[in-house]
């Protein structure tokens, strides 16, 4: 018997030119209709189900691929269907579709479905059909789409299940029809892959208090059916995703896993199912690995040394097989496969099982498809990486290392050693310099000249600013003629002065409009820049710009993030000549606008040679000095943003202090250097604050403005406790809606917020970067945002007058 077999767990959707996106995009627009996107799709489908054969991978996932989300799919398939859709109640959903970059997006997926204000029926075999499928992910004319949110600590988005009021039921067995697709088209006995009931009912909303386990009853049966058809079917296998189990697991959690899988066990005893987990350690291992399945799927990659640990401490049942995810599934780079050889013989040293799957860590959604694309790379970079094809590969070079000796693949595992060592050894990667500027790093924390008291006071008397002063968040629309002269200039239609000139048309439009609005900290609008990562992706030294390494973000929308392969430095300033120039326009400060080093390293593919903390702190000490070099030319506020602090957080709480340490510390050497009157502005948006309140207090940045138009206020509480002493803007309108904002929405808003915060260290912003709305309706709302200002600051006077606390109040 072998002693190793290939798995994979799942395979990117998107194809090696984006086809997928596009055929999604041509049907949304009504250029293809459903029956060719399905012709299309399924050819997409089958040919990637080819290509992992001809891999040489065992175990194939089917029915992993999807017209959208894997979550959305198994809700489908159980009719968990949102039931405004359906013509039950009309609960409003809260859209949290976001314009937040995460990486360099591809071009915009055309607006939403306008499908009129109808409702879906389901067809006769019960299943609702693609046109509700897509309703509800994307949302119509009628009804708001369902929420999307990250999916674990993924840049991916699931549609969230809204169960307000629904019944499960079985529609139809979308597994067993992509397996029985696969065995008849292309005789594979393929792996179903399917969401498991734990997994898909904590990530879901709505359920009412105390149904959790009514609801996991309904569903049990359910899946259990799907599973009795599979096997008779014919299917060897099944994998069921419980990546919910690398969070805390209780003994609640625990009681429930025995009984769904004993349930599933009972309903198809011939059908062997792989319980999958991963993108961390499992919380319980000694209980999940007694569960009545046959095998166990571990991620040895991302579990920080945690499943090994628990492995080798506990063992591994002889009676079940264990999946060792051991090739990382979620990032870019080439395996060292001595490297990998010696963990998994260390694996099977302490598992003793009969037999493993070698496997990549997570599914390869998560990844590039191919490097083959990447030709235009130097070829120590290109040799150095692996995209999904290639994972593939280096799975089979392991399994057959483990079956035949290693001596079968000598030249195989020779030939990744030395890519490995050869990008190891590149200059790029031993900067000297680099390496200096780190070593005198304090252990201690970055400190400004003077505590932010001083700070303050020094601030007021420089910026003559009013009271409940505006400011807005960095971007301004970006235009199509804004778009056109970037990729003119990319494509060389355009000389760089002719660009440039274009830049400064438009940034002095723009600070005329923001004057006249009445403004009182301006922007320069971010013309210059497609992506607020990419953009400086492209200047630092150490990023590398692939050609075709999109992945999935949500929907069709895919993101190619930069890829940070070597020493991060500041070849020359980045922002200078833009933030410059438009300060010359006026006599009203100019914010000059950074991103943050968590955040260019959150929304990068980055190095896995190097510790989190080293990375950071190298982009941290590059901004240092762009942050220097902006202050010598004369600008006097600088905010460095940091949307992506909050979700890089790590999904075991125990690892959370260390993370938001590493952070502060990044962010402090960035902003650090600069004179007591440098307004230091940092920003923030979409996510939950409420919890890391003190580490952004920590940042020290004089001024945060951080979103709040969407959770309605809700923000306002954390700061409750009156010890956030510093400059804050709360977002007071909604930037991803269309609909212009009320005076009196912004007033309430900002009132709310002023129950709470001291009106003289409260700044009056939009929520987020003004990118994606048009100028029409921009103007109007920075208006409607400046008349609110305006009339609440009378409010104040007059209270001040009247000898009330108004203004003077507070913690000031
Ligand atoms: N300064 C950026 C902008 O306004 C911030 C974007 C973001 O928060 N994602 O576009
Ligand atoms: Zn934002």
């Amino acid at each position: 018997m072998s002693q190793a077999k290939s798995s994979n767990l799942g395979y990117p959707r998107i194809g090696e030119k984006r086809e997928w996106k596009k055929l999604l995009e041509a049907h949304w627009s009504g250029k293809i209709d459903a029956a060719e996107l399905e012709s299309e799709t399924k050819k997409l489908r089958l040919s990637y189900l080819q290509k992992q054969r001809d891999l040489q991978a065992e175990l194939i996932p089917v029915g992993d691929f999807s017209l959208y989300d894997h979550v959305l799919d198994t809700a489908f398939t159980f009719g968990l269907v949102p039931q405004r859709f359906t013509g039950g109640a009309n609960t409003a959903a809260h859209d949290e579709n976001c314009n937040c970059a995460t990486g360099a997006h591809d071009e915009e997926a055309p607006a939403s479905a306008d499908a009129e204000a109808k409702v879906f029926a389901p067809g006769e075999n019960g299943a609702y059909g693609l046109d509700a499928y897509f309703a509800v992910a994307r949302g119509t004319k009628a009804f708001a789409a369902s929420p999307m949110t990250k999916w674990f600590d993924t840049n991916y988005h699931y549609i969230v299940p809204e169960l307000q009021g629904l019944t499960p039921k079985l529609t139809v067995n979308r597994p067993l029809a992509f397996y029985l697709e696969a065995k008849e088209e292309l005789g594979i006995d393929g792996k179903p892959v399917i969401v498991g009931p734990l997994t898909l009912l904590k990530l879901a909303r709505g359920i009412e208090e105390g149904k959790f386990d009514t609801l996991l009853d309904q569903l049990i049966p359910l899946y259990a059916q799907v599973l009795k058809e599979l096997g008779e079917a014919g299917a060897t296998w099944v994998q069921i995703d419980e990546p919910i189990l690398v969070l805390e697991t209780s003994d609640e959690d625990i009681a429930r896993l025995n009984k769904i899988y004993a349930a599933f066990r009972a309903a198809a005893p011939g059908l062997n199912i792989l319980l999958q987990t991963y993108f961390e350690s499992v919380s319980r291992y000694e209980d999940i690995v007694q569960l009545p399945v046959q095998a166990i799927g571990l991620d040895f990659v991302h579990d920080r040394g945690r499943n090994l640990a628990a492995l080798e401490r506990h063992g591994f049942p002889q009676d079940k097989i264990l999946g060792a995810g051991v090739i990382d599934g979620r990032n870019i780079w080439r395996s060292d496969l001595q490297v990998k050889l010696d963990l998994l013989r260390r694996i099977k040293q302490a598992a003793g099982a009969k037999e493993l799957f070698v496997q990549p860590s997570s599914s390869l959604l998560h990844v590039p498809v191919t490097t083959r694309s990447e030709q235009a790379l130097e070829s120590k970079i290109r040799d150095g990486l692996s995209f999904a094809d290639e994972k593939l590969t280096e799975i089979a070079v392991l399994v057959k290392a483990l079956n035949e000796g290693e001596e079968a693949v000598a030249a195989e595992i020779a030939e990744s050693v030395q890519a490995v060592a050869a990008l190891n050894a590149s200059p790029e990667r031993n900067d000297e310099s680099v390496r200096d500027a780190l070593g005198k790093l304090d252990a201690r924390r970055p400190e400004r000249l003077s505590p932010y008291a001083v700070r303050r006071d020094v601030q007021a008397k420089h910026w003559p600013l009013p009271l409940l002063p505006t400011t807005t968040i960095g971007s301004l629309p970006q235009t199509t003629e804004v778009r056109q002269a970037r990729s003119k200039w990319k494509k060389g239609e355009w000389n760089e002065e002719q660009y440039v000139q274009f830049l400064h048309a438009e940034t002095e439009r723009w600070i005329r409009i923001q004057e006249e609005i009445g403004i009182d900290v301006l922007v320069h609008g971010e013309f210059e820049r497609n992506d607020m990562v990419e953009y400086f992706g492209e200047q630092l030294a150490g990023f590398t710009t692939s050609g075709f390494a999109w992945v999935q973000s949500y929907g069709s929308r895919c993101v190619k993030p930069p890829i940070l392969y070597g020493d991060v430095k500041l070849l020359s300033p980045m922002t200078v000549t833009e933030s410059a120039y438009a300060q010359s326009l006026t006599d009203k400060p100019v914010k000059g606008m950074l991103t943050g080093p968590i955040t260019i390293y959150n929304w990068s593919f980055v190095r896995d040679d190097l510790p989190r903390s080293v990375v950071q702190n190298q982009i941290a000490l590059a901004l240092r000095s762009e942050v220097s070099a902006l202050e010598e030319a004369g600008i006097g506020m600088i905010q460095v943003d940091e949307p992506a602090l909050r979700e890089g957080l790590p999904l075991k709480h125990e690892d959370w202090q260390s993370y938001l340490d590493e952070a502060v510390y990044a962010f402090r050497a960035s902003t650090t250097s600069v004179q007591d009157e440098t307004q230091i502005h940092t920003h923030m948006c979409y996510a939950e604050f409420g919890d890391i309140i003190q580490a952004i207090s920590d940042l020290d940045a004089d001024v945060i403005s951080i979103e709040a138009a969407r959770s309605h206020g809700d923000l306002v509480t954390a700061f409750e406790d009156g010890t956030y002493d510093k400059g804050i803007g709360l977002g007071v309108f909604d930037i991803h809606s269309p609909r212009l904002p009320e005076q009196s929405e912004i007033e309430s808003i900002a009132q709310r917020a002023l129950e709470v915060l001291d009106p003289a260290q409260f700044w009056i912003n939009p929520d987020c970067g003004l990118k994606t709305r048009r100028e029409e309706e921009v103007i109007p709302s920075l208006k409607t945002m400046v008349a609110s200002a305006v009339a609440l600051r009378e409010q104040f006077a007059k209270a001040g007058a009247a000898g009330g606390a108004g203004a003077a109040g507070g913690n000031s």
